[in-house]
């Protein structure tokens, strides 16, 4: 079943195909990147002139209405949304710095992480309860 990502500010969708593709800032320099879909894999693919090293903090906007997904609710993460065929919806939150695998996805129901460095307690933090 088909995840669909969304910019939360103009609902466009940002996987057409299989790659979720955001519009990335680091240093000055600009460059659309791809992204995998499947929680927990960090493949990225980058032009070959844009290098990215560990530590490195970016900036991701939306490639359609431009506009930063920085989350407000903390500033080292970014966000957008997703929703479902069968009607799921609900927020990815995942780290801006470059290496740094942390990732949850975030429902009414539950949060659920993804990536080594996903070890913070984010229940309480995003203000939703697990499920159980
Ligand atoms: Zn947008």
């Amino acid at each position: 079943m088909k995840r669909n990502y969304h910019c939360p500010k103009c609902y466009g969708i940002l996987n057409p195909n299989v790659k979720i593709i955001l519009k990335t800032e680091c240093s000055g320099r600009t460059a659309l990147l791809l992204f995998s879909p499947q929680p927990g894999n960090y493949g990225v693919i980058a032009p070959e002139s844009f290098h990215l090293k560990k530590g490195d903090e970016v900036r991701f906007s939306c490639p359609i209405c431009a506009r930063d997904l920085t989350s407000k609710r903390d500033h080292s993460m970014a966000e957008i949304t997703f929703s479902t065929p069968g009607g799921h919806s609900g927020r990815v939150v995942f780290s801006r710095i470059y290496g740094h695998e942390e990732t949850y996805f975030v429902t009414t129901e539950e949060v659920r992480s993804f990536g080594k460095h996903a070890d913070r307690d984010g229940l309480n933090f995003w203000g939703v309860g697990p499920r159980d």
